[in-house]
């Protein structure tokens, strides 16, 4: 069966028919290049605003750990939907099975944290310096919540923003990549569920809008979405800034990477090895925490890059619905030509191709991952390819091993692997690593759902997930209250009428 015709039938199973069908938005599955047709595009965007302000006004009065009974029920409903969901992004998007998988595990896992955070809004109550007065700091839900995703985590994105947003009073507006519309219709099915379920959801608390990148920029200018999170390239990311900041709306931004991994002569290359391939080519190298650049002690580069080599030579490459495969295919032919582009830019600037950057179809969108040694940080190594490339540069000193890690304008994931406690110690440190991820003794990608997740400079700035990025979907509110029989002011102001 064609990757599109089983797409469709698991869609059909999640009980959306032919009325998705019959727009403009075709849809081509990576795998083998089958189209299912054309999805239906949303025609009236501005109702869906409308609808969402509306559902804020019911949402907001619920109880937080009400709202949290809806994340929970979706939880369930993933749970039960999981393999479905799972093979739908291995068809849309192309990835291998257990990443799939993987992905969907990641959405139940955010439901979890958010329904325990639906007990947790903490404010703060502090000491007022007046006389018989109460001050209070109170997490107060925001409005409707804008959701861009990019299409190389169709759904977890999603769920990041969602999960949190439903918990926090919030409604949400899902525009997700026009690449992977799919798998956002099968995951807003298994929503409707849990809605279901749930019994007095106000309508319009979730709502999807399937389009391109106008309908995106057209929702990110409307006044009446406080918050705006967007995920995607840094090329997309300034522009929604811009548009956001000029109605002083709040934006979120989880953008490109270009992470690397410093490897010191201590380190256990073993473990590295392991690290390597998978954070450089899982995903087929389409991760935003993807490892791009491998800054290597020159005592160890020749050593190391022997091993990747080797490693590299046997990468099952093909069908990611095959379970031996661990690479599969980029999502479309432009991916392929940038893949192709970065490779000659590479060598034009010095780059030797170790191994890798051939295609394993000529016109198609399947290549063996690449390892290409550079002489030094050219423009080519300082932007970020979305494709299976990988940087090697060498470094003698542990001060200019970080010193290159930093030295790129993204500032996503970034890692060590040393046995010294002085280089970790020194990497974790405020002259360390310059991103919003640092690891010792970890790749840079596979980040657990606890952790504020995201990265400073040209990938944005925002935190999605764990810790206590929740607040940026909630408005914070200073209270006062006055409980005695006077009026003093503050800072001992007089002013008696
Ligand atoms: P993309 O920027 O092409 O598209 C992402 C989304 O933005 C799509 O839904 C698209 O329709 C929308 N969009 C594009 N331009 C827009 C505009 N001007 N206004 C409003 N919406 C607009 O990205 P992509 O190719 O789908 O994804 C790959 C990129 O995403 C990579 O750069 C990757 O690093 C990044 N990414 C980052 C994270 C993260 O958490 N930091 C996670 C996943 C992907």
């Amino acid at each position: 069966m064609t990757a599109a015709n089983e797409a469709k039938a698991i869609l059909n199973r999640l009980g959306l028919g032919e009325a998705v069908w019959g727009g403009t938005l075709t849809t081509r599955s990576p795998v083998d290049g089958s189209t299912a047709g054309a999805v239906r595009e949303t025609d009236d965007v501005d109702a869906v605003v409308t609808r969402s302000a509306a559902a804020f006004d019911q949402w907001k009065r619920v109880p937080a750990p009400r709202r949290g009974e809806l994340v929970r029920l979706l939880g369930e409903e993933l749970r039960a939907s999981k393999d479905d969901l799972a093979r739908l992004v291995t068809l849309e998007a192309g990835k291998i099975v257990s990443e799939g998988l993987g992905e969907v595990q990641e959405m139940i896992d955010v439901c979890d944290f958010a329904v325990g955070l639906s007990r947790q809004l903490y404010g703060l109550t502090l000491p007022s310096e007046r006389p018989g007065h109460h001050m209070r700091e109170t997490w107060q839900p925001l409005g409707p919540v804008l959701v861009i995703s990019a299409f190389n985590f169709p759904v977890a994105v999603w769920a990041w923003n969602a999960c949190l947003a439903l918990v926090c009073g919030d409604p949400v507006i899902w525009k997700p990549s026009e690449k992977t519309p799919l798998t956002a219709l099968a995951t807003h099915a298994i929503l409707d569920r849990a809605i279901a379920r749930f019994g007095d959801a106000p309508e319009g608390l979730s709502q999807l809008v399937i389009g391109g990148r106008e309908t995106g920029e057209r929702l990110a200018a409307d006044p009446r979405i406080p918050l705006v999170s967007a995920t995607g390239s840094t090329r997309m990311g300034k522009a929604v800034a811009q548009t956001v900041a000029a109605r002083l709306g709040r934006s979120l931004l989880e953008l490109g990477g270009n992470n690397a991994m410093i490897v010191t002569p201590s380190a256990d290359l073993d473990m590295a090895v392991r690290a390597i391939a998978f954070s450089a080519v899982g995903t087929c190298g389409q991760r935003c925490t993807s490892l791009r650049r491998l800054l290597v002690h020159e005592s160890i580069a020749d050593a190391l890059i022997a091993r990747l080599k080797k490693a590299y030579e046997t990468l099952p490459v093909g069908d990611p619905r095959e379970s031996a495969t661990l690479v599969g295919p980029l999502i479309d032919t432009a991916a392929r030509s940038g893949f192709d582009a970065a490779l000659a830019q590479a060598v034009e600037q010095g780059g030797e191709i170790a191994v890798g950057g051939d295609p394993v179809d000529r016109d198609g969108v399947y290549v063996r991952p690449a390892i290409v040694r550079m002489p030094a940080q050219t423009a080519v190594v300082e932007h970020e390819t979305f494709a299976p490339i990988l940087y090697v540069l060498t470094w003698s000193d542990f001060d200019e091993a970080v010193a290159m890690q930093n030295a790129v304008p993204q500032g996503l994931s970034s890692c060590v692997f040393t046995d010294s406690v002085r280089e970790a110690e020194q990497f974790l440190s405020a002259w360390g690593s310059d991103c919003g991820i640092a690891n010792v003794n970890i790749g840079p990608s596979g980040a657990e759902i606890g952790g504020a997740f995201g990265g400073e400079k040209d990938t944005g700035g925002g935190r999605e997930s764990g810790s206590d990025a929740w607040k940026a979907y909630m408005r914070r509110q200073t209270q006062t209250v006055n409980f005695s029989r006077d009026l003093p002011l503050a800072q001992g102001v007089k002013f008696d009428v």
